[in-house]
């Protein structure tokens, strides 16, 4: 019998005398059903009992294969043997963190902070498990070998490590894995497979399990064990897995049972140790069995950190019974102990940060951990909506059709299916989730999409290690930008002198010693931002409203740092606009360039300037360090490789988009940095809504958190020192006509064209097109439509009708499909139009049109009724839906309905 509801009361734990002795048991009071159904007492006994120090009203509480019983008409439940309770089940606990906490809970909270440096034993371990993986795989031990050190070219020259040794050292724990895996092969019922994700509903875990044999998890260790048992932390570990194989081993009943009962650990190590100078046993391979109390055990830890997320306590170490003598994290642990203030088992040392400081760091540590709340909430959608839902909510292509597989070179696999033309928040180049139909029941696998289906042809191609029944992609999930944005917080308040933060935290105002050059002649504010950005001694902020040219400002800024020796980090929050930056760097002749990215978040004319991180080390390396320039999307600035480059200065494009800690990754890299941007355009994205993602005990200051998050760093500075900005007021794109209700609405008017042919430009300029033939209500260069439609759901299909004419009556007038953008704010309407429309014709959600631009841009607006779409979350989505287009600009929509706002009043007036 399961039970699963929000606790209600804790009461203190008490001891009570039964037929076996005295025993300590605990009565949690909760509400089934997410808190809606009637009260119920579950008896949590003995070691369960320690749930107490951590278990808070509000918390969910889920008790599996518990008794049922009735007391005086209320049905209870009660723990036995076979029990397992989970505390908080929707928060997925990460299996290497349960290893860490284990250890010691202040390693976990660490290990979060600073991240992980580029480190020989780190390196040598990734390659080691790359290796295990291919030889699971039928490999050639030599050729994975070559191939794996090879690809970590760049990892092993930032170490300045030698490829030919670590070949060397490889091979050895490769053999190792070899001559074990050869053994194992005699035995006829042997089955292996590689690397598998596994994700828990029941237990709210996740992992990547080195390899499963026999249904039973094998963890590979890098290290040398002499004792005959595993280290008791990597016991932990492989029992996490055998928890996660058992509930998929689980036929429905819930029971802990269907767990493997051994593990076993490989370390790889012990086979160089040279057996005359050590004893003890030497073998690799070491099994030991896992009971249900091990498991128990395992879990209670688990619940210890989804507890203490949940609130957002740091842990200090007394948790635990760690060993802080033995803590190769001690010198860490101490100073961050001591400069932000916190208790710690082992102490501190150094100076506290100035109380501000504190303050700012734990208010955006909370943030950020509110962030990776919002991600566990993405998780657990994928067991809670059906996969209708999730295709209807853009998570999920459903309902693929297999068409082949292939097994690659490398051993990978390369799946194929058809495709049903709908359309979704995948990308080419994303990690999804490929599986079976059931992405946590079924066959699930990591994948990248290689390719995404098209008009011309369906098929879904994308890699994975192990083969799965292509039906089903969904997005998966992704902690990594919380693990960089922390990083990236610890890096910038904690590795940083004051001097440079005294600005930040307004200590001081930052000063300038502005050239007497001219940079820009034929641009007052262009020339003005590249004398401001030169001469800055702290930062300089370039205010580049709609088609100020803001992309040319930020390149002649960094042409100008290189002439004066520079070494320049250019950065963005997506990659689209680090190539655009890149793209403006060429025209400026600036070649001396590395692009820090994937092979697929590159764009291909940028292709050449991406860094190869297989190779020679010392090669791969020198490229890097040697580079003037490094351009790398913000994202990208808290990996291993680019913690390791220090740069003069920083220039973030894009900047009004990117939160404060998101900032702080690629400024904290630099001595000083540029911000260019337009905090009246989109703001950062946030992930987590104010009241859905929350857990009861997180939502009184939930919305405070988002709305630090939406503060970009660029808007706080530009409003605490106006005089470091500088506003590019003359725009290049929109006709008079367009520009005036964005310039009066969001820029106090100042925003003008630069010459006298942009601000009168008309469709009539553009060669073959006939405005003639146009209806009189198109003549005009802002017009509005009321097609009288209603909202069906998140589309309107009167709406999507009249758009689709709109688009025909352009182009029977002769202009040129991609020359006209449409921006609706729904992904349904705009599939919708999509399909009614010619080949291209761009139709899209208005974040995806920010930064580009059309001669023709028609906004549908679909609502008839409240104004609760996406549109209207925030007024800089109009200012950015309405500063795309050049020439003409419709607006569709219900006037009745816009009319409910005054800013969208004032927008119809205009546009009628
Ligand atoms: S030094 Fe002590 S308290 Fe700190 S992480 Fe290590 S074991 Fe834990």
């Amino acid at each position: 019998m399961h039970i699963r509801g929000v606790v209600v009361d804790v009461p203190e734990s008490k001891t009570v005398t039964t037929s076996y002795g005295e025993s300590e048991l605990l009565e949690v009071t909760v509400r089934p059903d997410r808190g809606a159904g009637e009260a119920t007492t579950v008896t949590l006994w003995e070691d369960w009992t320690e749930t107490a120090e951590y278990l808070e009203p509000g918390m969910e509480l889920a008790v599996y294969d518990a008794t049922e019983r009735e007391y005086q008409g209320e049905t209870q439940y009660t723990t036995g043997k076979e029990t397992m309770v989970v505390v908080e089940p929707d928060f997925l606990v990460d299996v290497t963190d349960i290893r860490s906490w284990v250890q010691c809970p202040r390693l976990y909270y660490l290990n979060k902070l600073d991240g992980a440096d580029v480190s020989e034993p780190l390196v040598k371990g990734t390659i080691v498990h790359e290796v295990f993986g291919d030889l699971l795989r039928g490999a050639d031990l030599e050729a994975a070998v070559d191939r794996r050190v090879e690809e970590s070219g760049l990892d092993l020259g930032l170490l300045g490590a030698d490829a030919g040794s670590m070949r060397e050292t490889v091979k050895q724990h490769a053999s190792a894995i070899e001559g074990w895996l050869q053994q194992g092969r005699l035995t006829d019922a042997d089955n292996w497979r590689s690397e598998q994700l596994l994700v828990s509903e029941r237990y709210g875990l996740k992992g990547r399990a080195d390899a499963v044999r026999r249904g039973a998890p094998v963890e590979l260790k890098t290290g040398k064990n002499t004792r005959r048992d595993p280290r008791f932390h990597d016991k932990v570990q492989a029992g996490c897995y055998a928890l996660l194989l058992g509930e998929q081993a689980d036929e429905g009943d819930g029971s802990v049972t269907h767990s493997p009962d051994t593990g076993t650990l490989l370390y790889t190590k012990n086979a160089a140790v040279d057996d005359d100078e050590e004893s003890g046993d030497l073998s690799p391979a070491k099994e030991f069995s896992i009971s249900t109390g091990f498991l128990q055990f395992i879990l209670r830890a688990r619940n210890h950190l989804a507890a203490v997320e949940a609130t957002g306590d740091v842990p200090t170490g007394y948790e635990a019974d760690a060993k802080c003598e033995y803590c190769f994290e001690q010198d860490t642990c101490m100073a961050v102990s001591g400069r932000l203030d916190q208790e710690s088992k082992a102490g501190q040392v150094g100076t506290p940060l100035p109380e501000d400081e504190r303050a700012y760091f734990e208010r955006f540590y909370r943030a950020i951990e509110e962030e990776r709340r919002a991600v566990h909430r993405e998780y657990a959608k994928l067991w809670e909506q059906s996969p209708n839902e999730r295709a209807d909510d853009d998570r999920a292509l459903v309902d693929l059709e297999p068409t082949g597989r292939r097994q690659l070179d490398d051993g990978r696999w390369e799946l194929r299916a058809r495709g049903t033309g709908a359309v979704s928040k995948i990308r080419t180049g994303d990690v999804v989730l490929a599986s079976d139909g059931d992405p946590i029941g079924g066959g699930a696998e990591l994948a990248r999409v290689e390719r995404l289906g098209s008009a011309d042809n369906d098929e879904i191609v994308v890699t994975t290690d192990e083969p799965v029944d292509l039906r089903r992609l969904d997005v998966y999930p992704s902690e990594l930008s919380a693990d960089r944005l922390l990083t990236s917080l610890h890096d910038a308040l904690l590795l940083q002198p004051p001097e440079w933060k005294a600005p930040l935290f307004e200590r001081r105002g930052p000063t300038f010693d502005r050239p007497d050059e001219t940079f820009v002649d034929n641009n007052e504010a262009q020339n003005e931002a590249v004398r401001t950005a030169v001469g800055a001694e702290d930062f300089a902020l370039v205010h580049g409203p709609p088609g100020t040219g803001k992309t040319y400002t930020l390149a002649r800024i960094v042409a100008e740092l290189l002439d004066r020796d520079q070494r320049v980090l250019v950065s963005a929050f997506t990659n689209r606009a680090v190539d655009n930056a890149l793209e403006a760097l060429e025209d400026e002749g600036i070649t001396d360039i590395v692009r820090y990215g994937t092979e697929s978040g590159v764009r291909e004319d940028m292709q050449a300037y991406r860094l190869d991180q297989s190779g020679e080390p010392d090669d791969c390396a020198g490229e890097l360090q040697d580079a003037s320039v490094v351009a790398a999307t913000t994202a990208s600035c808290g990996s291993r490789a680019l913690k390791t480059q220090a740069f003069d200065v920083a220039v973030v494009d894009e900047a009004g988009q990117l939160t404060e800690p998101g900032t702080l990754a690629a400024i904290a890299r630099a001595d000083r940095f540029v911000l260019v941007g337009d905090h009246q355009q989109l703001p950062p994205v946030v992930q987590a809504e104010s009241s859905e993602t929350q857990s009861a005990l997180g939502s009184a200051n939930g919305g405070q958190l988002r709305a630090d998050l939406q503060e970009s760093l660029f808007e706080r500075l530009i409003e605490t020192y106006p005089r470091a900005g500088v506003l590019l007021d003359r725009q290049y794109r929109m006709s008079q006509r367009i520009q005036a209700f964005a310039s009066a609405e969001f820029y106090d008017g100042q925003l003008r064209p630069a010459t006298a042919e942009v601000a009168g430009q008309s469709l009539a300029d553009l060669d073959g097109v006939a405005v003639d033939s146009l209806p009189a209500r198109l003549r005009d260069a802002v017009s509005f439509i009321d097609p009288g439609g209603t909202q069906v759901g998140n589309t309107n299909p009167e709406e999507a009708e009249t758009v689709t004419d709109l688009v025909s009556t352009y182009l029977d007038a002769g202009v040129d499909p991609a020359d006209i953008g449409v921006i609706a704010p729904f992904r349904a309407h705009v599939a919708e139009i999509r399909k009614k429309l010619t080949d291209g014709v761009t139709v899209d959600t208005v974040d995806r049109f920010q930064g580009s631009s059309k001669q023709v841009i028609v906004v549908s607006f679909v609502t008839t009724g409240a104004l609760d779409g996406p549109i209207f979350e925030d007024y800089r989505r109009i200012n950015v839906a309405l500063t795309r287009a050049k020439k003409a600009l419709v607006l569709v929509g219900d006037a009745d309905s816009l009319s409910q706002d005054d800013r969208y009043r004032r927008m119809v007036e205009w546009a009628e």
